[in-house]
């Protein structure tokens, strides 16, 4: 599940974690690093099945209800990246900085292939969340991320 991390990145250059596939002991990890690479984004990153799944939010990810942001599924990070922050190497993958935006715990309300509602424990995004698969936008790696009502 961490092939297309590691085949990316030089563990020589670059000191993010190497990682592995293994639960962590804090359940359920959520985090959203503010990545200032060639364009600035947000990546959305939740703990399931031993490792992060992640994507990447072109803008700032919404508190409230009513915006919805395009959330582009990235690889599948290893959990320890979540304590991650730092300058990746200029001339290295995803080159620039990582800073943690927001950090916390969720629970899975509603799994399904194409859709999960997560309910968010961090210190920003607080309450329930959706994440759906945009179809229709013509890549199966695009999916959209908002803030339920009520
Ligand atoms: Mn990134």
């Amino acid at each position: 599940m961490l092939e297309e991390y590691r085949r990316k990145r030089d563990f020589k250059k670059t000191s993010e974690p190497i990682g592995e596939v293994r639960p962590s002991k804090e359940s359920h990890l959520y985090v959203i690093q503010r990545h200032d690479a060639s364009h600035l984004h947000y990546d959305l990153r939740l703990e399931m099945d031993g490792v992060l799944k992640s994507w990447a939010v072109p803008k700032e990810p919404p508190l409230g209800p009513g915006v919805k942001r395009l959330a582009v599924q990235t690889e599948d990070h290893p959990i320890d990246y979540a304590s991650f922050e730092g300058v990746i190497p200029e001339g290295e993958y995803g080159a620039g900085k990582v800073e943690i935006w927001d950090r916390g715990t969720y629970e899975l309300l509603e799994k399904e292939a194409d859709k999960y509602i997560i309910e968010v424990s961090g210190e920003r995004l607080k309450g329930r969340y959706a994440l759906i698969r945009f179809k229709g936008s013509g890549d199966p790696k695009n999916w959209l991320f908002f803030k339920k009502k009520g």
